[in-house]
């Protein structure tokens, strides 16, 4: 997946021309699920399989830019092409060095 126009926003945002409003997806960045019945819904890529991205849940403090995974959670696979703007999709949010554990 190829999304070179990434405008390179620090944070999640709306698609503008020419920027479809997420990176490409890469361990180490925090997305966050758009389903608004689980708004505190963030994970932190840790690899991919092919198709999937495997993610670990976070929990985020967005004014101080860090996470901290979520003792006991269990580890996820999202597909890949989940990883953009939208109602079924995420929002990116920030690529990290690392999540303390
Ligand atoms: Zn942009």
């Amino acid at each position: 997946m190829k999304t070179p126009n990434y405008c390179g926003a620090p944070t999640g945002h709306e698609p503008h021309d020419p920027c479809p409003g997420y990176p490409e997806p890469l361990a180490g960045q925090v997305w966050q699920d758009a389903d608004p019945r689980v708004p505190d819904r963030y994970l932190v890529i840790t690899g991919f399989d092919g198709t999937h991205a495997h993610a670990a849940p976070i929990t985020w403090d967005n004014a101080a830019r860090t996470g901290q995974r979520i003792k006991d959670a269990r580890p996820t696979r999202i597909r890949v092409d989940r990883l953009r703007p939208g109602s079924k999709g995420f929002r990116y949010i920030a690529t990290v060095k690392e999540i303390r554990t």
